[in-house]
């Protein structure tokens, strides 16, 4: 149960320290990436409490976790201060998904240990 919370309160954290501006859209473009467990459907069985999901999971293995980084970083270097406001909102989107996927994905690595 803890680490279901800690989905929800450290991007929360995170958005508060680093995204105050706009915490809210930021939090929830981050909690929204927990979808990426639906490769938990892909499971037999889907829930396994022992099982560790990074390595395991198709979305939550190594190449996976370079497309979040990529995603996350891209974003802070290709936005140019003459983009169009449309172009630096949908960047910001691609760097939070890319943010909650990475935050999502150190959530599940610390409770494999
Ligand atoms: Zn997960």
């Amino acid at each position: 149960m803890i680490h279901i919370a800690l989905h929800f309160t450290v991007p929360l954290l995170v958005a508060l320290a680093f995204y105050r501006s706009h915490w809210r859209n930021a939090t929830v473009i981050m909690v929204v990436t927990m979808i990426v467990d639906v490769d938990h459907l892909l499971a037999d069985p889907i829930y396994d409490p022992d099982r560790c999901s990074i390595g395991f999971h198709p979305l939550h293995t190594a190449p996976a976790i370079v497309i979040y980084a990529v995603l996350f970083v891209l974003p802070l270097i290709v936005v140019r201060e003459n983009d169009s406001k449309s172009v630096r909102s949908a960047v910001r989107v691609l760097h939070l998904v890319g943010l909650g996927l990475l935050i999502h994905m150190a959530l599940d690595w610390i409770d494999c240990r």
